[in-house]
């Protein structure tokens, strides 16, 4: 782990572990439910967030509550997050890595949800997911091939 950046997520307060933890799920979800990629863009605040996706059109209200549905019941088995390293060799054949920083290093941290999910990242999440508390999708829409979901958690 890059202590440098583990310090400045830190220390942006804007930054909810929760909500991150909740946007991993939500990408595992939309890749399961619609076999589209994971978000290409995205933002991540305590308030609320919003996830972009390639997409073809926007999500029908069926289609939205069934993913609300399911990110949930992720989020209710409490599963275990946590976080393994590979080597970049190992990681290359497993993820695809566009996303990762270049100074990223020779070891490549997977946060793993579970069996749910694993994903290349490092940023801070939550230990067990029922931390996250309830999902709560605020509403999508779509323009020139992106759909854009925004979704919100409890506030404490
Ligand atoms: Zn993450």
């Amino acid at each position: 782990m890059n202590e440098d950046l583990n310090q400045e997520i830190k220390s942006n307060k804007q930054y909810n572990p929760q909500m991150h933890s909740a946007e991993h799920i939500l990408n595992q979800t939309m890749v399961r439910m619609f076999s589209c990629g994971r978000s290409f863009s995205n933002h991540i605040e305590k308030k609320k967030s919003k996830c972009d996706y390639h997409f073809d059109r926007n999500l029908t209200e069926e289609e939205i509550e069934l993913l609300n549905k399911n990110v949930n019941e992720v989020i209710q088995q409490d599963l275990i997050v946590k976080e393994e390293f590979y080597s970049k060799d190992e990681a290359l054949k497993m993820f695809n890595l566009s996303r990762l920083p270049e100074d990223a290093g020779e070891k490549v941290r997977v946060i793993k949800i579970g069996e749910y999910d694993a994903c290349p990242c490092s940023g801070l999440h939550v230990t067990h997911t029922k931390e996250i508390g309830v999902f709560n999708i605020i509403s999508t829409d779509h323009k020139d091939g992106v759909l854009r979901i925004r979704f919100k958690l409890p506030d404490d």
